[in-house]
């Protein structure tokens, strides 16, 4: 297996991460937003991205994993849930990549039982082809083809997750 070169540089992927948080900190003028992560892949996104945004926020986590089957709506598996009430808030979910929709549509029907004040949805990459639950994504960075990428935040075997930069990861056979 190797790892190719950035297929979205630091330089392209900062920026992108600026201009998310600008126009959420527009939005949530006067609000106070509750910004949850969805771990592991988004910790580096979720790091960078809160740390531009100009509005007063709280945080918290979500570990999850989900488990796509092939024609199903697949199984997301709850590993580590997150301690702040909902109710009445001003929910913003942050997602490293939607891929199928699984996890994220999971994640979003679980949370608007608990009466949300409001639930957005900022994702840094977006696969769509590879969409099989219609999932809004309101604060998108980049759509990307359909290829296996690593890199800031994404692992391959839990490895890679330091790089700075995203990259297209391949098979070397
Ligand atoms: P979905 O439920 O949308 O199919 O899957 C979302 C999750 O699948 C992401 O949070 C991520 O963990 C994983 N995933 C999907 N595509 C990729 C990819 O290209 N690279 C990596 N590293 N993980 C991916």
């Amino acid at each position: 297996m190797v790892v190719g070169k950035p297929f979205l540089t630091e330089e392209e992927i900062q920026a992108k991460v600026r201009e998310l948080a600008g126009r959420i900190s527009r939005d949530y003028e006067g609000r106070e937003p509750l910004m949850v992560g969805l771990l592991k892949g988004a910790f580096m996104f979720f790091s960078d991205l809160v740390r531009h945004i100009r509005v007063p926020l709280t945080i918290d986590f979500i570990t999850a994993s989900s488990y796509a089957k092939a024609d199903t709506t697949g199984e997301v598996k709850i590993h580590c849930d997150m301690r702040e009430e909902i109710e009445d808030r001003d929910v913003i979910l942050v997602e490293d990549i939607v891929d199928t929709g699984i996890t994220l549509n999971y994640l979003r029907e679980r949370m608007l039982t608990r009466t949300p004040r409001s639930l957005k949805i900022c994702a840094l990459l977006d696969k769509k082809e590879r969409r099989i639950v219609d999932v809004p994504v309101d604060y998108r960075g980049f759509e990307i083809p359909n290829e296996y990428v690593v890199g800031y935040g994404l692992d391959y075997d839990n490895k890679y997750r330091n790089l700075p930069y995203i990259a297209i990861f391949k098979r070397s056979d």
